[in-house]
């Protein structure tokens, strides 16, 4: 709520600090009298398109489809043109009952929440959210450059100088999220998007993602090298002594009755980024991101993150135990 009532005041504030440009601008160039009044009937209209994309009520059949961008936990994210006005935009369908019957009914509002409220240059902005009967859209950014996994899967190893640059906007990505009063935890580098400036964008603030048996493993490596992994391959259940979820198949894994147990206990992120004080459930503050910081320059000057394993078990062993790693 502070947020939101800080977010108008702030749209608030820019629109009156445009008007006061423009007629600045206007001053300055000695317009005239007419063109002035025409310049500022089109920042007028300007304006409350915006307003207006802001409110519209929108449906899914105001966007085509034109390809998948990536499968995520509950649906896939597409490129969507919106037909009026001809725009693109990535749109994130949820399904409705796997966010229920995961329990991620409040992880996905929270995410809605900060990518509307959000109104910052590192976070994908999100335009719309709505709803039919069997799904959740969120209409945001296309952001067309990919995903940092994908550039890493690409190059193997950057340069130093173009990690530096990577490291240093996530540095300000993630100290803006925090100044906003939020904490990532699951950053990693399929959640850092490059735009087409070559700028990076957060995205994915739903926390736990989920079990993602769904997810298209083509990029799983097993040679240790970058790999897409899976949050919920590894939750803290596979600390319980009791828990077989992690050496179920997914499809077992699906039916079985554990699984909600092991979501009620789920972690965020996959077990290579996450910081050792959120696998051990000792409470955590926003220190946890510059964990996932330091383990992504890692990868990037190393070609594989710090502990990787085999297993994501393995992987949260090295983690927990890296001091002596
Ligand atoms: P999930 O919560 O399921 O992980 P994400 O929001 O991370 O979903 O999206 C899944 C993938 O889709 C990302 O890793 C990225 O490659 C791609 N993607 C996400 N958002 C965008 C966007 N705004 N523009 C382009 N591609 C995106
Ligand atoms: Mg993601």
């Amino acid at each position: 709520m502070e947020q939101h009532v800080k977010n108008v005041l702030k749209s608030h504030d820019q629109r009156l600090h445009r008007r006061y440009q423009l007629e600045n601008e206007m001053t300055k160039v000695g317009l005239s009298e007419e063109a002035a009044t025409q310049m500022r009937r089109m920042l007028h209209q300007k304006e409350s398109n915006y307003i207006r994309l802001k409110r519209a009520k929108m449906d899914k059949l105001m966007f085509d489809k034109i390809t998948t961008l990536g499968v995520g936990a509950f649906g896939e994210m597409t490129l969507v043109c919106k037909r009026d006005p001809k725009t693109l935009y990535a749109m994130k369908t949820l399904r409705k009952n796997d966010v229920i019957k995961r329990n991620q009914v409040a992880h996905v509002k929270a995410e809605r929440d900060i990518l509307a409220e959000a109104d910052n240059e590192w976070v994908v902005k999100l335009y719309y959210s709505f709803q039919d009967r069997d799904n959740l859209y969120f209409v945001m950014d296309y952001v067309p450059g990919g995903d940092l996994m994908g550039l890493l899967i690409k190059l193997e190893i950057l340069e130093e100088s173009l990690a530096r640059f990577y490291i240093a906007e996530l540095v300000l990505a993630i100290e803006s999220v925090h100044k906003m009063g939020f904490i990532h935890r699951d950053i990693k580098p399929d959640n850092i998007l490059i735009h087409r400036d070559g700028h990076i964008k957060l995205t994915d603030f739903g926390l736990c993602t989920g079990f993602r048996w769904t997810h298209n493993s083509k990029y799983y490596q097993k040679d240790g090298s970058h790999a897409r992994q899976d949050s919920m391959e590894v939750s803290s259940c596979n600390l319980d002594e009791h828990c077989r979820c992690e050496i179920l198949k997914p499809l077992e894994r699906r039916r079985n009755r554990e699984r909600q147990r092991c979501l009620a206990h789920s972690l965020v992120g996959t077990p290579n980024y996450i910081a050792p004080e959120v696998l051990l459930r000792q409470g955590y503050s926003s220190v946890c991101d510059w964990w996932s910081v330091g383990v992504i320059l890692f990868e990037m000057l190393v070609g594989h993150p710090p502990f990787y394993a085999h297993t994501p078990i393995e992987t949260q062993q090295k983690v927990i135990n890296w001091k002596s790693n």
